[in-house]
């Protein structure tokens, strides 16, 4: 290796100045330069051939289309001249339809007749009658001016002529008068044939189409074996100019020169037609033709314009490129080079460097490996591709072997490592040379000599890599953590123990946070109370579970009372927090869904082993429930109040003590009214009440209480009170006892006045024992106390006798005065025998117009005098309007064993025996 490096810069030495690579630079651009001179000539001569073979091809092309054009010409001449030659006499109209359609770029076709004198002024008599008004034959004079023709053997006028480009054609001009037109028109005529013209300037057209031909084709009378069976001649007149360039793109025109020279005369050429100037290249195509009579030399010359239509020359672009690209690599071979001469130095001079740094490395590792070891630190040193690992004595002596213990292989590592600590282990060693992390690093156990297990903290990195991406050597460190371990597992369990404790009291609400006010604990009882978890809630402020009104009234209140400002709920706690107090108030809490809840909270610091504040805790418990059921008890007793305030009545509560005596713990304000006592007065003893109790209900009331508590049956008494103000007063008390477990019984109920109600039934019960219309006894009270009565008797207590009596006659009253005068009759009646009778007698009516009177107390003799009585009464006085109103009377006395019934029967035919007896007298029952 220091050979090769020495060998490098002796290199480097001999060629610096670099002529290595200036030479290579020379050599390359020449080379291109040769090469592409080679190159660019092959392309240029085949660009010529390329140009040529378009030239020609395009020329041949363009005289081709000239000589068809031309052929054209003659043939249509010659159906011209065969229409006419067919036809004996062909009309003006005939001849203009005929040639109309062949026209083309032909300038005019005309016929032209052979007159002769005789004939002359015939036909131009014909002539004018045929319209041509001012029709004569004429010459053209030396200076080109028309005059009428003198006299001759022959003329020949142009009589038909058709033409789209000639203005007015010369009709009646003889053709034999102009010397060019007049020599083809012979040669015509002499060889029977189609003869041209030489080039002649045609008469009426522009200046560019008056450079022309005159195409004549002779017709004759038959047979036409002699000239002077000549009848005429069609004429045709040419524009070079069209000939040539009629139909032929102009960009073709101009890339292309034309010219045409006639070839056929012994005098030499003549020049026809030439169309641009022609670019100097040696390029040239041409043809003879033949045309009627003539020769035609057709030239076809390139203009410039043909040969610059591909003015990118592809020879200029090779030797450009080429020259380009020569230089291009020159350049990148100088470049090259010097770089690898560069780089060669470079090498050799790295490699000398890393020598002397692989020294200096090798020292460090040695001073590193030193000091790792004697700060407790052992160090493994891992060569992957050898399969060695180095441990260093720290490391062994950590787990109690020596120097010589353990070999170096990586498995005398993985065997004293825990076998439940062994995967987590393998993962993270993976896992890193998989290099998803960029350090190893490890927590596991291993077995100690002497058998127990050490905690180590075991890291390391790959410090050397493969080309291949796999390690190659690997570094770290094992440091013994067995203490701190054993804190942090006593700590993990305390925690554990701690979060169990906190979690375990669900119904309570723990919080604790840092300084900042950042939660750290947030128990089971927090999640459930607030509704969030406690994952959201780490490291957050809780200050969002409070009403921030609230917290802002308390927190102004606070700073008012300490007399400097307290801003926020964070501040509210170290204050009322501070010094080892706590504070235990009611808060309104925001829950997760926006709902409210009272709950107390107690806060408090929470301090480190120094008595420093490191925190705060605040516990909540969830009054809600509390609160509401406590809201709804005052309003149940707010209730019960205005109740029982307005119940007419009082409700009690009334308690009787074993020994008898009783008391009211509770009475509504209803007592006021209905006993005219204070609650007060009988809250503890009941005599005050019982006192107003009537005399003769008393004996009664008390009684019926002792029964109520003796059996447990509901109490219910109807009873009279005599009150100081309202004087004797109806009630009626209800309740229900309990016993108590202390013997006393208890009584819930109330007691309401009733006196109106007693009113009412004392109406009711009398009306249910009186007639309506009279107002004495009714025959159902006299029943009932027939038979009291009867008892009576029979219990010996006195005799019992009853006067019955029937009003005589009565129908007639009702007869004569009418019902109403009946009843005031009956009434006046009752009342009158009222009046006799004794108190304990008792009237009573026992049907229409019939009375009975029981006497209590009455033998038969009194009776009877009770009845004589009676009857004088009614028979002493008269009933005002009536007149007067008698009575037949029975009287009975009661048997002893005797039945109401059969007295009744008795007294009842008494009163029969009296009516029997002729009415208005008194019959006593046997
Ligand atoms: P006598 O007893 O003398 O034989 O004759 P009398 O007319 O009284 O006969 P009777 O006892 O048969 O008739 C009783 C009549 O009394 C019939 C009925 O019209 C009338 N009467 C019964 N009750 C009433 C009543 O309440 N008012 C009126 N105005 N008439 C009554
Ligand atoms: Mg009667
Ligand atoms: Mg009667």
């Amino acid at each position: 290796m220091r050979l090769l490096a020495k060998e490098i810069l002796n290199l480097s030495a001999r060629f610096s100045g670099r002529p290595l690579a200036w030479l290579a630079c020379l050599l390359a651009v020449l080379g291109g330069l040769g090469l592409t001179l080679l190159v660019s000539e092959a392309v240029r001569r085949s660009e010529a051939t390329q140009l040529r073979e378009r030239f020609t091809l395009a020329a041949s092309e363009r005289i081709s289309r000239i000589e068809e054009r031309l052929d054209g010409q003659l043939s249509e001449l010659n159906a011209v001249q065969r229409f006419f030659s067919n036809a004996r006499d062909v009309k003006r109209d005939e001849f203009q339809s005929f040639v109309g359609p062949m026209l083309g770029d032909t300038l005019a076709y005309s016929w032209v007749p052979r007159i002769i004198h005789a004939e002359r002024a015939r036909f131009e008599l014909m002539a004018r009658a045929e319209g041509l008004t001012d029709f004569s034959i004429r010459d053209v004079d030396s200076r080109g001016d028309l005059g009428v023709s003198p006299q001759r053997a022959e003329y020949f006028p142009v009589y038909f002529s058709v033409s789209t480009r000639i203005g007015k054609p010369p009709l009646g001009m003889d053709l034999y008068s102009i010397p060019a037109r007049r020599g083809v028109l012979q040669k015509a005529r002499q060889s029977r044939s189609t003869a041209v013209s030489e080039r002649v300037q045609v008469f009426g057209v522009q200046d560019q189409e008056a450079n022309g031909l005159v195409l004549v084709a002779p017709v004759f009378y038959p047979p036409a074996d002699s000239e002077s069976n000549l009848r005429g001649y069609v004429v045709a007149v040419l524009s070079l100019r069209l000939e040539m360039e009629a139909e032929i793109a102009p960009s073709s025109l101009e890339r292309l020169v034309m010219r045409v020279s006639d070839v056929s005369r012994d005098a030499g050429e003549q020049w026809l037609y030439s169309s641009g100037t022609a670019a100097q290249s040696g390029l040239r195509e041409y043809r003879v033709i033949a045309f009627a009579d003539r020769k035609y030399l057709l030239e076809v010359m390139p203009s410039q314009s043909f040969l610059d239509s591909s003015p990118f020359s592809t020879a200029r672009l090779v030797a450009f490129s080429g020259l380009a690209f020569s230089l291009l690599l020159a350049g990148y071979l100088f470049l090259l080079i010097n770089q690898r001469q560069r780089a060669l130095l470079e090498v050799a001079e790295r490699t000398h460097a890393l020598r002397e740094r692989e020294q200096e490395l090798q020292l460090s590792e040695e001073r590193w490996g030193f000091a790792l070891d004697g700060a407790g630190h052992g160090v493994w040193d891992w060569d992957t591709r050898a399969g060695r690992v180095f441990y260093s004595r720290a490391w062994k002596s950590m787990l109690g072997y020596g120097e010589e213990d353990i070999d170096d292989t990586l498995d005398a590592r993985t065997r004293l490592i825990h076998p439940q600590d062994q995967p987590q282990a393998r993962l993270e060693l993976e896992r890193h040379l998989r290099g998803a992390c960029s350090v190893y690093q490890s927590q596991h156990r291993m077995r100690h000599r002497d058998g127990h297990w050490v905690w180590v903290l075991d890291r390391g990195k790959v410090m050397e890599w493969g080309n291949d991406g796999a390690p190659r050597r690997m570094i770290g460190t094992q440091t013994d953590i067995s203490s701190s371990k054993a804190v942090e597992l006593q700590l993990a369990v305390a925690n554990g123990q701690l979060r169990g404790l906190l979690n375990a009291a669900t119904q309570v609400a723990i919080i604790a946070t840092d300084l900042n006010g950042n939660v750290l604990q947030f128990n089971v009882g927090a999640e459930r109370m607030f509704g969030y978890l406690a994952l959201e809630m780490l490291g957050k402020n809780p200050e969002h579970l409070h009403l921030a009104a609230e917290v802002e009234q308390r927190c102004r209140e606070l700073g008012r009372r300490l007399g400097k400002p307290v801003d926020s709920m964070l501040d509210f706690v170290a204050a009322v927090t501070a010094e080892d107090r706590y504070d235990e108030r009611e808060w309104t809490f925001l829950r997760r869904d926006g709902s409210e809840l009272t709950a107390s909270l107690i806060l408090t610091g929470v301090r480190d082993e120094r008595n420093e504040r490191v925190g705060y805790l605040g516990i909540a418990i969830d009054v809600t429930e509390r609160k509401r059921v406590q809201q709804a008890l005052e309003a149940r007793d707010r209730l019960l109040e205005k109740l029982s305030a307005r119940v007419p009545g009082v409700l009690y509560q009334c308690r009787m003590k074993a020994d008898g005596s009783a008391c009211f713990p509770y009475t509504s304000a209803g007592i006021r009214e209905v006993f005219e006592v204070e609650p007060e007065d009988v809250r503890n003893d009941a005599r005050r009440l019982m006192e107003r109790i009537h005399p003769d209900d008393n004996e009664r009331v008390q009684e019926s209480i002792r029964r109520s508590a003796n059996d447990l049956t509901p109490w219910r008494e109807d009873f009279r009170v005599l009150l100081p103000r309202q004087g004797m007063r109806w009630l009626r008390g209800e309740s229900v006892p309990e016993r108590n477990d202390d013997g006393t019984t208890l009584w819930h109920g109330y007691l309401t006045d009733i006196t109106g109600l007693k009113l009412v039934e004392q109406e009711l019960r009398a009306l249910s024992v009186t007639d309506a219309l009279t107002g004495v006894y009714n025959r159902r009270y006299f029943q009932e106390r027939l038979d009291t009565e009867i008892a009576r008797a029979q219990r010996r207590e006195g005799p019992l006798a009853l006067v019955m009596l029937d009003v005589d006659h009565f129908k007639q009253v009702n007869d004569r005065f009418g019902h109403e005068v009946g009843d005031r009759v009956l009434k006046v009646i009752c009342q009158r025998i009222g009046e006799r009778l004794r108190r304990i007698d008792v009237l009573c009516r026992f049907g229409g117009e019939e009375f009975v009177v029981l006497c209590p107390d009455t033998n038969a003799e009194q009776a009877a005098s009770l009845a004589q009585a009676l009857w004088q009464t009614l028979e002493r006085e008269e009933v005002a309007g009536v007149g007067r109103v008698t009575a037949s009377f029975g009287c009975a006395s009661w048997r002893e064993g005797e039945g109401a019934n059969a007295l009744l029967r008795r007294v009842d035919s008494a009163v029969y025996a009296a009516k029997k007896a002729g009415r208005n007298t008194i019959r006593i029952a046997e």
